[in-house]
Parts: structure tokens; C-alpha cells; sequence
């Protein structure tokens, strides 16, 4: 039998991250991974090879914001293995139906003169608010990039810019408590609060609601910071796609001297008669074992209901497996997912059109109204695509190497059920997903799309439509869950995914999880791969990582000093 030091399930981008930093702190690891190529929800492919070769696509992810709330870029050196950013500005584009428009810059001075043409009130509120959604992300931050339970690594986290603003949103007593009553708000409560205009209203709440809850679900308001982080630190996509930050992780761990194997289906964790995970069986039989650990890249749902023998599971943690199966929330939200190779890029006529609003994100997003229905659809099992909200972005616009030249793709995101209401036992999966309602909502939503840029529609050289279904079963996320699970409040930081394994450890000795089912969450950010590795190293050498983390702690407390003199 094969034997690594540790064995990584999945080799999405937090498999990857953390297999890094094993890899530097000089430990064997081998990354199994079920698909054919790695990266999981992180990859760029070349997806209509036949009907439009030389397109390439982001299939999940494309806009990057959390990866650069965090070290990780830096720490591993990802320059060095090909990673290259490009900052979008402007980052958000938005037509709304009575012909204004939001266009937000990476600036938000410039953001608020754009507001302005249409609403001096709502351009000074643009700029209170981002202040204090900037402030508070700052305060925050500090939390995301260590293990949610680990108090002197968060500690070690705050410079003296965080501490000033964590102090300037917290105030006095009554401040603070406003400050709570904020946060248990939802983001319609707050937007409405702030603004006047449905054009400023619409796209944030958009923003807000990717968290994967509708604007006006109580305890969301956070979702607000969405838009801020767009302004700092800023969206940026990597130069060929998501899938070259992938890329970058793969250069880093094969030239540290890690494995990654594809189409390698972990079907069983291997336990053995101490309770200790000991290494992993692959669809086929192959066994890989791990010395000193195993990582799953995938959340504790599957690792605990499909991948260890359930007499196990019950033996060495009694209620886990049924916490896991009726605790977690699980929305029903999924996305529906286009991508297009175009032959020319779309253009908002009725909008004085300019490239430049191609480079961010352009959002369909006309009403508060709209947009509780696309979330709160899907959750009642039905399809919004009767006045359809979307995420659009013509990455080529912002990186022309992803098609042949002067030709474009596209790509359409749409919240939609996983499982239809009605339709149950039907269709793929049973969730009533079929190839012909597929391409009746795609084509629905390509009409949406052409009321505001007409010449999209005849652009399309070819088109890859895929049901929350299709998606489903192309990630292995349990029910369509595209961050592993629910990205609610109630399952964050301590509570991701439960209480009792919410810092990266399982009751199963040399068990670990990472990746978006784990804090801080789904998105690009590295930061549970990151910090997984951390909790691992310190079970292993506890004495060397608390020292380093001391130092680390030491240094930010130094480095913060002539700050104070500023
Ligand atoms: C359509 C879509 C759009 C998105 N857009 C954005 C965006 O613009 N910006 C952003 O920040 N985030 C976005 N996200 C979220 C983000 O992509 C994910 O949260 C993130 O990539 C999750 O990374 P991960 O490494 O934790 O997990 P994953 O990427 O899910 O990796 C898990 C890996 O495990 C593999 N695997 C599963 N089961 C097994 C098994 N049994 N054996 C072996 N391997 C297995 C999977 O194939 C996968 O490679 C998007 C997600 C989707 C689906």
C-alpha cells in the first residue's frame, strides 16, 4: 500500500492550499481527486472543445475578493508559480429598467459621482456606508484568517488598524448596540435604511444575497459587505481564468514533491481498530494509507454519512451522524449555470454602452421585489425565472487570452431549486432537472438578458447549459450545495459546520476538515485550507507552532508600533 504522511480528499483549491503548507512544513502529501482535473469549484476548461475550440470557461467561480482578504497569495508565493491578478475597475455594472444605471469604480469617490448624476442624497449615504462596512470588515478580518476556536491565534491576527476600527464601529454602549441590532437585521433593512433609489438598492442587495439568503432574511445584513469588499481590497480575476490560481497551487505542491491524483474517487476513510484514521480506498479498491493524518476537502456531511462505515461513525461519536443529517441547513438554493463563446461582446444599447462596464460584474438585478423571489423561489422548490435575476461577466473583456481574438465569452449565473417542487423522482437525480427544461430556462434567461443588450442572443457561437442537478454532480456537493453548506450565520465560525468539530478536528483521531464547508466558508479564499493546516501542525508539533504563532504574534505587535505614531 502507497503510504504519504497525510492523504488530502479532493483537490479543490483549499485541498491544494493546505497540502502547501503541509508540504513547506516538510510533510508527504498525497491529493486524491474524483474528477479528471483538479480544482473542484476553481477551474477554467476548454468546455465546447468541438462547437468553439480555443474558448476557455470558468465553470464555478470567477470574481475574487476573500483570497485577498488573507495571506495566502503571499505566503505561498503564488507569483512565483504563475499566478498573475488582474483588479477589475469598474467592478459592478447594473441597467436598471427606468434607463439609470449603477456604475460602481474600484474608487468609491468616483462611485459616488456616478450616483450622484441621479441622486446627490444616495451618493453621500453611498459613502457613510461603505465607510462603516469597510471599518467593520477590517474589525472582522482578524477572525477569518485563524481556527474559528483558537483565541491567541485570532489575537495574533489584530494589527492596531484593526483594533482602531473594531473601537470606531464599537463605540460607546449605545453604539454597540446598535450595532447589534444592525447585524440582526437583513439587508433590505439595512439597504432601506440608507437609500433612496431602487438602481443603488438592487444590485447591493444582489451582492447581498449571494450569501445564498434573500435580502430580507433576518441576522444577514453582513451580506452588505459584499459591495464594500469590491471596493477594498478590491475584485480581481486571475490572468486565464480562475483556473490559473489552480494552476499555480498545482505548480507550488508537485514542486514541493506532493502527489495529486485524479479520477480518484475516495469511497471509504479507512479507521482502524484504535479509532484512528489511518488512510483512504478509492472507487476500484486502491488503498493510499496516511501516517499522520487525513484531510477532507469535502464537508463533514459526506465525510460522515457516505465515507466511514456507519457502525464506526456511531461507535466513536454516537449522535454526530444524526446531527450532521437533520442540524444542517440545507436551502434548496442551486445555481443554474451558461456559459457562452460569443462572437462579439454584448452591448447595452439603451445605456449610452462603454466597454468598461464589461470588465466587473454586470448584474441583473431590477428590484428588491425580484430578487426575494429569486432566493425565496428555489427554497419553495420553484424556478424565478419568470422576471429572472442574473450574475453576468464577459471575462474576456478584462482578459482577451480566455477565446480566439476579438471573440468573447460569457458567464451567467442564476440562483435556481436543486430539487423541484412536483417533480420529485423525475428527471436527473429525481430532481426533475431534464436536458429540455434546462434549455427552456436558459433560453428564458438569455431573453432577460437581451432586453437590456440585444445583440446577445445572435452573438452565441455556442452555448453549455448546466442544471443545479448537473452541477451537483460535477462538484459531488451534496444537493446542489455550492458552498458545501448553507452559508447562514447561524452555521459560521464557531458553529461551521457544527460546535463540536467547528476548528478543522473530528471526534476521529487524525481526521481533519477543510474546504468551504468549514470556517470561514465557501468562496476563493484559501483561508480554510490555510487554517486547517495550522490546526494540523499544531497537533503535531504543538510546542514548534505555538512558538511560531507566538513570534508571528510578536512581529504583527512591532510592526503595528509606528503606526501608532501616525
Ligand atoms: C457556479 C459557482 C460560482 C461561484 N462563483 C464564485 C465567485 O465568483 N467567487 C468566489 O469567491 N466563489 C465563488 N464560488 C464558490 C467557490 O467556487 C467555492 O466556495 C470554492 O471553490 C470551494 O473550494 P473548496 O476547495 O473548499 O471545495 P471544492 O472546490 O468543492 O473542492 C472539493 C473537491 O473535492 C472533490 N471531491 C468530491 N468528492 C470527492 C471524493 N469522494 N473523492 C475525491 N475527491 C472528491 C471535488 O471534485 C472537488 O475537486 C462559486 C461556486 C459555484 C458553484
Amino acid at each position: 500500500m502507497e503510504s504519504y504522511d497525510v492523504v488530502i480528499i479532493g483537490a479543490g483549491h483549499n485541498g491544494l492550499v493546505c497540502a502547501a503548507y503541509l508540504l513547506k512544513a516538510g510533510y508527504s502529501v498525497l491529493l486524491l481527486e474524483k474528477r479528471s482535473v483538479p480544482g473542484g469549484a476553481a477551474t477554467t476548461e476548454e468546455s465546447l472543445p468541438d462547437e468553439a475550440p480555443g474558448f476557455y470557461f470558468n465553470l464555478c467561480a470567477i470574481d475574487h475578493e476573500f483570497i485577498h482578504l488573507g495571506p495566502v497569495v503571499e505566503e505561498l508565493e503564488l507569483t512565483k508559480y504563475g499566478l498573475e491578478y488582474l483588479y477589475c475597475d469598474p467592478v459592478v455594472f447594473c441597467p436598471h429598467p427606468d434607463g439609470k444605471y449603477f456604475l460602481a469604480h474600484r474608487s468609491v469617490e468616483k462611485t459616488c459621482a456616478e450616483i450622484a448624476r441621479y441622486s446627490e442624497r444616495d451618493a453621500q449615504k453611498y459613502r457613510e456606508f461603505m465607510d462603516f462596512w469597510h471599518r467593520l470588515t477590517q474589525a472582522i478580518t482578524p477572525v477569518f484568517n485563524a481556527p474559528p476556536k483558537s483565541i491567541v491565534d485570532i489575537a495574533g491576527n489584530y494589527g492596531w488598524h484593526n483594533i482602531q476600527d473594531l473601537f470606531s464601529i464599537l463605540g460607546g454602549s449605545n453604539q454597540t448596540l446598535d450595532l447589534i441590532r444592525t447585524m440582526l437585521s437583513s439587508a433590505k433593512d439595512t439597504l432601506e435604511e440608507w437609500f433612496d433609489s431602487e438602481f443603488v438598492k438592487a444590485p447591493l442587495a444582489r451582492l447581498a444575497s449571494e450569501l445564498g439568503a434573500a435580502p430580507s432574511q433576518k441576522i444577514m445584513s453582513i451580506g452588505a459587505m459584499m459591495m464594500a469588499l469590491r471596493h477594498d481590497p478590491g475584485m480581481a480575476r486571475p490572468r486565464g481564468g480562475t483556473g490559473a490560481l489552480t494552476q499555480a497551487l498545482v505548480n507550488l505542491v508537485t514542486s514541493k514533491g506532493g502527489t495529486i491524483l485524479c479520477d480518484q474517487s475516495v469511497e471509504r476513510i479507512l479507521i482502524d481498530n484504535k479509532g484512528r484514521a489511518v488512510g483512504v480506498r478509492v472507487a476500484g479498491g486502491q488503498e493510499y494509507r496516511a501516517e499522520k493524518g487525513v484531510i477532507s476537502n469535502i464537508d463533514a456531511r459526506r465525510v460522515f454519512l457516505e465515507l466511514i462505515e456507519p457502525a464506526t461513525a456511531e461507535a466513536i461519536a454516537p449522535e454526530l451522524r444524526e446531527r450532521l443529517k437533520r442540524r444542517i441547513v440545507n436551502s434548496n438554493e442551486g445555481i443554474f449555470k451558461i456559459d457562452c463563446a460569443l462572437s462579439e461582446a454584448p452591448r447595452f444599447e439603451g445605456y449610452d454602452h462603454k466597454e468598461e462596464y464589461l470588465i466587473g460584474s454586470v448584474l441583473i438585478a431590477d428590484s428588491m421585489n425580484q430578487l426575494e423571489a429569486a432566493h425565496n423561489l428555489p427554497v419553495m422548490g420553484q424556478i424565478p425565472d419568470s422576471d429572472p435575476s442574473l450574475y453576468v461577466v464577459v471575462p474576456t473583456v478584462l482578459d482577451p487570452s480566455m477565446a480566439p481574438d476579438g471573440k468573447h465569452t460569457l458567464w451567467i449565473e442564476f440562483f435556481a431549486p436543486y430539487q423541484i417542487e412536483g417533480a420529485e423522482g423525475t428527471g436527473l437525480f429525481g430532481t426533475g432537472w431534464t436536458d429540455e427544461l434546462k434549455n427552456k430556462v436558459a433560453d428564458r434567461l438569455m431573453d432577460k438578458l437581451a432586453d437590456y443588450a440585444p445583440n446577445v442572443k445572435n452573438a452565441v457561437i455556442a452555448r453549455r447549459v448546466e442544471s443545479p442537478a448537473e452541477l451537483s454532480d460535477r462538484l459531488g456537493v451534496y444537493k446542489g450545495n455550492h458552498y458545501h453548506i448553507d452559508m447562514t450565520l447561524e452555521q459560521m465560525v464557531v458553529f461551521r459546520p457544527l460546535p463540536e468539530i467547528a476548528n478543522y478536528q473530528t471526534p476521529i483521531d487524525g481526521l481533519f476538515l477543510t474546504g468551504a464547508g468549514t470556517h470561514p466558508g465557501g468562496s476563493i479564499s484559501g483561508l480554510p485550507g490555510r487554517n486547517c493546516a495550522r490546526v494540523f501542525l499544531n497537533v503535531q508539533e504543538p510546542l514548534a507552532q505555538n512558538l511560531k504563532e507566538a513570534g508571528n504574534w510578536l512581529k504583527s505587535r512591532l510592526e503595528s508600533v509606528p503606526k501608532l505614531s501616525q
